[in-house]
């Protein structure tokens, strides 16, 4: 997502955007990977910005609340990556490479509506992740995977 709609975002929320938060989003914004949060304070550092790790993850908490980031969990590394896509969306995640896509369409309201009925809970909201083989990682894995017959 670009600086003006990073920017706006903030603003709607009528949340300050301080200066270090500006700089961990431009960060993220020039980043060819996803980053954790001791490689943002590395990177950061680099830049002579000094910015406290528990700001970091702070501003990254508040970034993935308000859909900014996406957050990667694998294991015990977690790292986040800028959406390019602003408001409700999910992502695919690939098992190969890590890569993530997002995806605008959303079209669970069926779903919903039967965690309602058989819940009795109001839905609000939702996550929903999926993950799989991107298209460069897919072929190497299904050679592998196609049984054999004779
Ligand atoms: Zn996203
Ligand atoms: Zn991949
Ligand atoms: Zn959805």
């Amino acid at each position: 997502m670009d600086k003006g709609i990073f920017k706006s975002m903030f603003r709607e929320k009528k949340l300050r955007l301080s200066h270090p938060r500006f700089l961990i989003y431009q960060e993220l914004s020039s980043a060819e990977a996803p980053l954790g949060p001791q490689e943002l304070y590395q990177c950061l550092l680099k830049k002579r910005r000094r910015i406290g790790l528990t700001s970091i993850y702070r501003s990254l908490d508040l970034f993935e609340s308000l859909g900014i980031v996406f957050k990667i969990t694998s294991g015990s590394t977690v790292k986040y990556m800028l959406c390019e896509l602003k408001g409700h969306h999910h992502h695919i995640i690939c098992k190969g490479c890590g890569n993530v896509a997002e995806m605008t369409f959303c079209d669970i309201s069926k779903w919903s509506k039967k965690v309602m009925e058989s819940t009795g809970y109001q839905v609000t909201d939702h996550q929903l992740n999926f993950y799989g083989f991107c298209k460069t990682c897919k072929p190497i894995i299904t050679k592998h995977q196609i049984p054999i017959t004779k």
